[in-house]
């Protein structure tokens, strides 16, 4: 890997090279060599790999699709033929450890095992499709660390800060990046395990003693926590910065977690989103700014990213929209090329080096519209049309009257036969009137969604705060689709 702070004045010339360079070496040394899904679909398609030269000639590679890489009942190890495994089974020349001990010696098979064994591992989040394993050797983890230090570096952290995580301890790239950077940046973190681990009380405390500067949260649990410590008249008084990862962050939610910081004595808190998925191995940070949005700053020497238009694949020009294109460079253990993410980018990414920073490294544009959470039933056919639900999320996230929410979906009479019915349950701030929040909310969900409701019923945030799992679920359950497979 590249330095840093080199890289991010490097001419954007001087790094497409360098992609160039890396990209050519990735596929002939490793890719085409050890990936057996790879290697085996570039020799029925019978593509030379010295016929890639450079990251134009990625499209003479096909797609990956999440189904692709997705464990199925007839296929369940199939996420193993997109490891890099220069393995007895892909291949006897480079295979065998021990024959390799006796000509290279020690050192050498000491470090095949840094660079290739699988020594740690991170699992999608599929809500429908079973979850699929991405692994990391230990030359990976150092990628791991360093992507966490960048990320820090451009929210503008250092190693004064004082950290709490309260990601929920998981298997998931969001707890375990924030783990590696901290780890990296040679700061003090706090990983708490948020309020499923150490409860909302304690950790409450933990903010008053720990005096935090900055603070790692998933979205949902940061409002509830954060009206909660209003409540009880808390001093969060020494937050700084907040950063969020797990799901997306509209902008009207940004507005109402600066709104209670202020009211817990810290005026000014940065809220700062951060991109990430588990097909990547690492996640972005947003420019750091109160009220523009710059993008997120990429690691080209880690990653290519392309965008292309979502129906015919074709790759679009600098800052038109498009879906986010994700090949891995120079990574070890599961590595994808040409992987789909299904996240639309309204703006796409930009080669102009950053307005905010002037850091050179490539930015996606911050406005994703992160199809990927609920891709297995973004497109549910509800009462006959399809629904894409994603929609609810900006919509009563951002909405100033609305405290929690939770959509449901279900059958009529609980018959599977029966129609489709979809429930909004709605727990409203105090003083507002739920006649005309009703109303209010029946009309733009119709807009947004296009689905009319078959009924919207009011409870209390304690219910709805139970009702969704807030404190015992590693994600809250904002969409529950009850209906019979
Ligand atoms: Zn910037």
């Amino acid at each position: 890997m590249e330095n840093w702070e080199k890289l991010c004045k490097m001419p954007y010339k001087q790094i497409k090279e360098m992609q160039d360079r890396k990209l050519r070496a990735f596929i002939g040394n490793q890719i085409y060599l050890y990936s057996p899904r790879y290697s085996a679909l570039m020799k029925e398609r019978k593509i030379d790999p010295f016929k890639i030269k450079g990251i134009e000639d990625l499209k003479y590679l096909p797609f990956t699709y999440k189904w692709d890489i997705a464990p199925t009942d007839e296929e369940p190890q199939k996420h193993k033929d997109f490891i890099i495994r220069p393995d007895e089974e892909v291949t006897e020349k480079y295979g065998h450890l021990a024959k390799m001990s006796m000509t290279g010696g020690k050192a050498m098979v000491e470090e095949r095992v840094y660079d290739f064994k699988p020594v740690h591992m991170h699992f999608t989040t599929g809500r429908t499709a079973m979850p699929t394993p991405f692994v990391y050797s230990k030359r990976d983890l150092e990628n791991l660390r360093e992507s966490g230090y960048r990320l820090l570096n451009v929210f503008g952290v250092t190693p004064d800060d004082v950290t709490i995580n309260c990601f929920p301890f998981a298997p998931h790239l969001a707890f375990w990046q924030t783990y590696f950077a901290g780890d990296k940046m040679n700061m003090p973190v706090y990983h708490s395990g948020g309020g499923k681990i150490v409860g909302t009380r304690s950790l409450m405390d933990a903010f008053e003693y720990l005096r935090p500067t900055v603070a790692v949260f998933i979205p949902g649990y940061c409002y509830y926590f954060l009206r909660e410590a209003v409540k009880q008249g808390r001093d969060f008084s020494s937050v700084k910065k907040i950063f969020f990862g797990g799901e997306r962050v509209p902008p009207g939610l940004k507005e109402k977690i600066k709104e209670l910081f202020t009211e817990l004595g810290a005026s000014d808190v940065m809220v700062l989103a951060t991109y990430g998925m588990t097909e990547a191995k690492v996640a972005w940070g947003e420019c750091p700014s109160h009220n523009e949005y710059f993008g997120y700053h990429i690691y080209p020497d880690m990653e290519v990213f392309e965008i292309v238009d979502p129906e015919s694949g074709e790759p679009v020009g600098e800052g038109e929209d498009g879906e986010i294109v994700y090949t891995a460079l120079d990574w070890r253990g599961t590595c994808v090329l040409r992987y789909r993410t299904g996240d639309v980018a309204k703006g796409g990414i930009l080669f102009e080096p950053c307005p905010n920073c002037g850091r050179t490294v490539p930015r996606i544009s911050s406005n994703i519209q992160r199809k990927s959470e609920f891709k297995e039933f973004s497109m549910t056919k509800v009462k006959g049309t399809l629904v894409n639900l994603n929609n609810f999320f900006p919509l009563l996230m951002s909405h100033p009257e609305v405290e929690e929410w939770q959509v449901e979906m279900k059958k009529r009479n609980d018959d599977p036969f029966d129609l489709d019915e979809i429930y909004l349950y709605v727990a409203a701030k105090q003083g507002v009137d739920q006649e005309k929040l009703a109303a209010d909310l029946k009309q733009k969900i119709l807009r947004d969604t296009e689905v009319s409701l078959t009924g919207l019923v009011f409870r209390t945030v304690p219910e709805l705060v139970k009702q969704l799992g807030m404190e015992t679920e590693l994600k809250e359950k904002r969409i529950v689709d009850n209906r019979p497979k």
